[in-house]
């Protein structure tokens, strides 16, 4: 097997064979050729027959991928989060079904990573590594997002447990071998009423649980989204992760992490939103002329590109905070979890109309990806904490946030190692994982008023200015909500949204000042020139503030231009260096 084991910096040399995410692309293949197992063709057939794709995810397993989800202490080569984000984004881009279909081993594994003691996470390492699938069954029926309404009760018995009840809408909760079970362990309603197990099924006798019917749903159709019933099934007392009234607390934490990762499935959804109706534009011909050649198109797709890069920059700088701000996590995780997705969707919402009628037909044009797309995207959103969730979790938090951006309450250290790309990242030490921040967010209240004045272009400054003054100025709002479980006041849920806007162009103002330098000696070095992304990404924060700066035809055709020059070298419009396998199809050359 080829270790994927990521580089230390993050992945985004480009040089010496690649990053890990390019070096993994190249093995899969070309996703347009016909010889190729992962191709668009095969999965568009998949998705069809609403048919689990088993021999992709086969290829995979034999590839070894796995590892990358079992963390570098315990035998993997899960070592670096941000590696970890662009390698299952590669996967997504090709196809959310098996991304989220494979991918559902890291989140039911997360758990014991967070929670369990030395040998459990040993066991567990070893059952990843060797293939086994493993699911997370949280969610009950009669209760989604309310965890602490679960049902599913854990009754202490003869050293161990017998477990009741029933666990649905559980991603591979049939064809998983282990199931890491949320479950109530006492009757009184409260967070410490719950315990998290390690659900061995080819270990519980024959008649304690049953798999319910896979749940026919619109998008992702083809992946196990089904359940599981127990009726006082028996468990052993090692199978009980963390100590005893621990569980919630643990999915809470390992939530943060898995939120953050999340965003790697929007990143490859948009990333395939922005191929289908580039190829588009280039190719249809209206009255004689290319749709590219009409302005207010190329300025849509020049939009959706700019969308695309400023969810790259939040999903980036929320990779590398697992590790370099783990204590902020619970900010930057539904800061994440929130953004990413919902730029993605409508990313691809922009791309409908750009695609006409095409966007609608299942098999006429390029495999009928795109309507696939838009049913499979619409999950991202949902599970792992819906965006009311997440917009919740960041009012609970908005004093600290507020007392942190007032006393100018910053972890530079920790900040720093986020945002500088080519700088090394600490390893994650779980225990600094807090449910609720109490250093704030340092992305925000590290920003100066003034900043980079002088080291930013001047087309951007007042742009950079302006941010810096409506986030000052929500900040203060944030400061006057005063949170209660009970009744979360309507406002503050456009607070947060706004929030997690500013959070989006703080990170592009830390990305582009701190890595200029880098990136004028990359492949990227066009994109990166001039400001040119930032200028375009900060446009677009601010008209989502309500502040659309006048201008701005020259910059998004600049945008537009460089990123056709990309698509046509065949590297991934990205901020990162990445070589396409396969290179896709050019979009101006030989047409
Ligand atoms: C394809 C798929 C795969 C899944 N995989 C898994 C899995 O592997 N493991 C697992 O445990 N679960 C899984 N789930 C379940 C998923 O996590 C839940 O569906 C999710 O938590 C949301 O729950 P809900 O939509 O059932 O509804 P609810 O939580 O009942 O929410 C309904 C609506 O109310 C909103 N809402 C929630 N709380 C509040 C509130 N306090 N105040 C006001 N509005 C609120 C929500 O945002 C939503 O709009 C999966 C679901 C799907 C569809």
């Amino acid at each position: 097997m080829t270790s994927l084991s990521p580089a230390r910096t993050g992945g985004t040399t480009g040089s010496g064979g690649g990053s890990p995410a390019e070096r993994l692309d190249e093995r899969l293949g070309d996703p347009d050729a016909p010889g190729t197992l992962f191709s668009y063709a095969n999965c568009a057939v998949l998705d069809e027959r609403e048919e689990f794709p088993a021999r992709v995810c086969g290829l995979l397993d034999a590839m070894g991928f796995a590892r990358n989800y079992v963390p570098a202490a315990l035998g993997g080569d899960l070592e670096n989060y941000q590696d970890t984000l662009q390698l299952m984004r590669v996967l997504a881009r090709r196809d959310l079904t098996v991304a989220i279909a494979h991918g559902k081993t890291y989140l039911g594994a997360i758990a014991a990573w967070v929670g369990a003691d030395p040998a459990q996470a040993a066991w567990l390492a070893a059952e990843v590594r060797a293939g086994r699938v493993v699911s997370w069954a949280l969610t009950e029926r009669d209760h989604g997002s309310d965890l602490l309404s679960g049902e599913v009760t854990a009754e202490p018995y003869a050293g161990g447990y017998r477990l009741s009840g029933e666990k649905w809408l559980i991603n591979n909760a049939t064809r998983g071998q282990v199931i890491c079970v949320l479950a109530r362990t006492g009757p009184e309603r409260g967070p410490r009423s719950f315990g998290l197990f390690l659900v061995d099924k080819r270990r519980l006798p024959p008649g304690t649980w049953h798999p319910l019917p896979k749940v026919p749903t619109l998008g992702i159709r083809g992946a196990d989204i089904s359940g599981i019933a127990f009726s006082a099934a028996p468990l052993p007392g090692d199978a009980l992760v963390g100590a005893p009234g621990a569980g919630l607390e643990i999915v809470l934490k390992s939530l943060q992490l898995t939120r953050t990762m999340c965003a790697s499935l929007s990143l490859g959804a948009g990333d395939q939103a922005l191929r289908l109706a580039g190829e588009f534009t280039a190719e249809r011909r209206l009255s004689n002329r290319r749709l590219t050649e009409f302005p207010h198109t190329r300025r849509m797709i020049a939009e959706v590109f700019a969308d695309l890069l400023l969810a790259e920059a939040v999903s980036i700088v929320g990779s590398r905070s697992v590790q370099a701000l783990t204590g902020e996590l619970s900010v930057v995780s539904a800061v994440t979890k929130y953004l990413v997705p919902t730029i993605v969707d409508e990313m691809i919402t922009t791309s409908r109309d750009i695609l006409g009628a095409r966007a609608l037909l299942t098999g006429v044009h390029a495999h009928g990806t795109f309507q696939k797309l838009e049913r499979d995207h619409r999950i991202v959103a949902i599970f792992d904490g819906s965006a009311h969730v997440n917009l919740a979790s960041l009012i609970t938090q908005f004093p600290a946030i507020a007392r942190a951006h007032r006393d100018g309450l910053t972890d530079e250290a920790g900040l720093a190692e986020a945002v500088t790309l080519s700088g090394p990242l600490r390893g994650l030490d779980t225990g600094r994982l807090r449910l609720m921040t109490r250093t704030g967010c340092s992305l925000l209240s590290g920003l100066p008023a003034d900043f980079g004045a002088a080291s930013l272009p001047a087309a951007v400054r007042p742009l950079a200015a302006r941010l810096c003054e409506i986030s000052a100025a929500l900040h203060r709002e944030l400061a006057e909500v005063r949170p209660s479980s009970d009744a979360m006041p309507a406002e503050a849920f456009s607070l947060a949204e706004r929030y997690t806007v500013c959070y989006a162009g703080a990170a592009c103002l830390w990305l582009w000042s701190r890595n200029r330098r880098w990136a004028a000696s990359s492949a990227v070095s066009a994109l990166w020139s001039d400001g040119r992304w930032l200028d375009a990404c900060l446009r677009r924060v601010l008209a989502r503030l309500g502040d659309t700066p006048p201008g701005g035809d020259d910059v998004f055709d600049g945008l537009h231009e460089v990123l056709v020059r990309r698509r046509d070298a065949g590297h991934l419009p990205s901020l990162l260096p990445h070589r396409l396998a396969g290179g896709d199809v050019p979009w101006e050359e030989g047409r």
